[in-house]
Order: C-alpha cells, then sequence, then structure tokens
C-alpha cells in the first residue's frame, strides 16, 4: 500500500444528485465553481451519478482550470471487466472534457474479479489516463484481499461512509487504512443533510459560533488521512463547508461529540449509502 503519487486535498465537493435535470445545471455549475474559487480544490464524481450528467457539469465546472483541481470519478461494479474499466474510464475523460483523472475508483464491490478491475487500473495509469486509483465501499475484508492481489499495492484510497452517527469504521476498518497508509475519503459526512442535531453538537457549534452542519464536517477531519466531501447546491452550504475546513475542534469538543455520537460498542459490516 501507498499514499497517492498526487497530494489529495483534505475537502472536496461532491456530486451526487448533480447532473440529474436540466434546469438545474446552471446553478450545480455555479456551486462547484464557488466551492472551487472559496478553495476546496477537489470535486468527487461517479460515472453513475446523473447517468454521466454530473460528470458532464463537473466537465464545465472545471473548464480553464483543470490543473488546479484534484478529480476524483468512478466506475460503476457492472462495467469493472478489464475491457469494460478501460472503456468506462475513457467515456468519462469525455465528458469531464479532460484528459486524466487524478484517482479513479471502483466505485463498490461487484461481480467480476477485483483482479481484473485492478488490471485494468494499472493500464490506465500507465496510459497516464489516470494518476491513482483506489476503491470505496471496501471493508476491511475487502480491503486485505485487495491489497494481496497483484496491482493491490497501487490502492490509494478507499472512499468510504463516515460521519459523527456513522462510526462503526472506527473500530477495525478506519485504524487499518491508517496503518497501512489508505487515505480515507469520508463520503456523506453530513449523512446525506439527514444528520440529527444533538444537544452537544449544537453546544459545540455555538462556542465556535458556526452551524452544526460546519462542526460535523470539521469533526470528519480531526483524523490525518481522512479527506472530506460534502456536497452542497445551495451556495451558503457551499461558502460555510468551505468555511469548515478551518475550524479546529479541541479535545473538550472532541470529548462532548464522542459522548453525543458514540463508537458503536459492537463490530458492524461496513454501512453504505
Ligand atoms: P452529504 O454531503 O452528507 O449531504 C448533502 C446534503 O446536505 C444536501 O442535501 C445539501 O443540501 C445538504 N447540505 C450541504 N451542506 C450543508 C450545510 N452546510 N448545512 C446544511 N445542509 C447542508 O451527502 P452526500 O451527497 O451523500 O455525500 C457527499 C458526496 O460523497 C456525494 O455527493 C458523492 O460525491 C459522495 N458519495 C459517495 C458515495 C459512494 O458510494 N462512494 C456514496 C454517497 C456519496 P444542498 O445540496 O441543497 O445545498
Amino acid at each position: 500500500m501507498k499514499a497517492p503519487r498526487a497530494t489529495m486535498p483534505r475537502l472536496g465537493l461532491g456530486t451526487w444528485r448533480m447532473g440529474e435535470n436540466a434546469p438545474a445545471r446552471a446553478e450545480e455549475i455555479a456551486a462547484l465553481t464557488l466551492g472551487l474559487d472559496l478553495g476546496a480544490p477537489m470535486i468527487d464524481t461517479a460515472e453513475m451519478y446523473g447517468d454521466g450528467g454530473a460528470e458532464e457539469i463537473v466537465g464545465r465546472a472545471i473548464a480553464g482550470r483543470r490543473d488546479d483541481v484534484y478529480l476524483v470519478t468512478k466506475v460503476l461494479p457492472g462495467n469493472a471487466s478489464y475491457k469494460g474499466t478501460i472503456a468506462a474510464c475513457e467515456r468519462s475523460l469525455k465528458r469531464l472534457r479532460t484528459d486524466r483523472v487524478d484517482l479513479y475508483l471502483l466505485h463498490w464491490p461487484g461481480h467480476h474479479p477485483l483482479g481484473e478491475t485492478l488490471r485494468a487500473f494499472v493500464e490506465l495509469r500507465r496510459r497516464e489516463l489516470v494518476v491513482d486509483y483506489g476503491v470505496s465501499n471496501f471493508d476491511i475484508d475487502e480491503m486485505r484481499h485487495a491489497v494481496g492481489l497483484p496491482g493491490g499495492e497501487g490502492v490509494a484510497s478507499n472512499q468510504i461512509l463516515y460521519n459523527l452517527q456513522r462510526r462503526g469504521v472506527e473500530r477495525k476498518l478506519l485504524p487499518w487504512c491508517v496503518e497501512e497508509g489508505v487515505p480515507i475519503m469520508a463520503y456523506s459526512p453530513l449523512d446525506q443533510g439527514r444528520l440529527v442535531v444533538r444537544p452537544a453538537l449544537r453546544d459545540v457549534a455555538m462556542r465556535h459560533g458556526v452551524s452544526p452542519y460546519q462542526i460535523a464536517i470539521a469533526w470528519t477531519l480531526v483524523h490525518d488521512g481522512i479527506v472530506s466531501i460534502p456536497k452542497a447546491t445551495r451556495r451558503e452550504h457551499v461558502r460555510d463547508n468551505v468555511a469548515a475546513g478551518r475550524i479546529l475542534l479541541d479535545e473538550d469538543d472532541l470529548a462532548a461529540l464522542d459522548r453525543a455520537y458514540p463508537v458503536p460498542k459492537r463490530d458492524m459490516p461496513l454501512e453504505t449509502a
């Protein structure tokens, strides 16, 4: 295992549910552009989102500034045969209007042998169509399997569901990834906007003079090796989320949040969106 070759920014912009309908596109492109302007230089997307529509709006948002953006996209498991992965990546690059992605992920474990997908990832990297590659929604056994395969040593990230109320990964998967030097991308840091705001979270937010959602994002960034990719279409949300990357939580804040949102007492399977 090794760290990504390109430095992964700590805070990015999610795009799930973007690119799904034409009237919303201008607003979504504006939200991504604002996020980049404000200093969140990473965008996370996937061929699945909006059936390619999200990649198209990302392509519009990064036009003229590609070199300043760390770009992540994903191949659907159903496309992740050797040939299918390469073809899917080429299609994504067209929609994204770029010649490379910085991080190309297998969206979740599927029925194609992982060895085939990894072989395709290595080939895509050789052709410089991807800088790094990785996986998403892989639990600890799947990670162990992945690293034992040819090409597995290059797995540069695991993108997983992780937020204040989904802390099961802290029992085993997260320490394993930290130990192995595999950066974690925390997706749905606001639990898809459904984060339950408990009194302790409200108190910490008041102490910092920010919103509870900003604290939830700042919390995902507390550990080294974790990046966070909140999604926002509303401009005030984009502003808040980028600013959240600058909030420093102290030990008292963290202890209060631990009490209000405890790590589960038993191991549990990886949760997914
Ligand atoms: P999320 O980021 O946890 O939540 C997004 C929701 O929260 C939206 O409804 C958004 O509203 C709202 N929101 C954003 N900022 C807010 C703020 N400051 N205050 C209050 N509400 C706020 O959910 P997500 O989209 O599921 O996850 C983020 C990204 O992770 C995705 O977009 C995608 O790129 C990635 N992801 C990956 C996987 C995977 O399987 N690998 C799965 C899920 C997600 P508005 O849009 O109206 O502003």
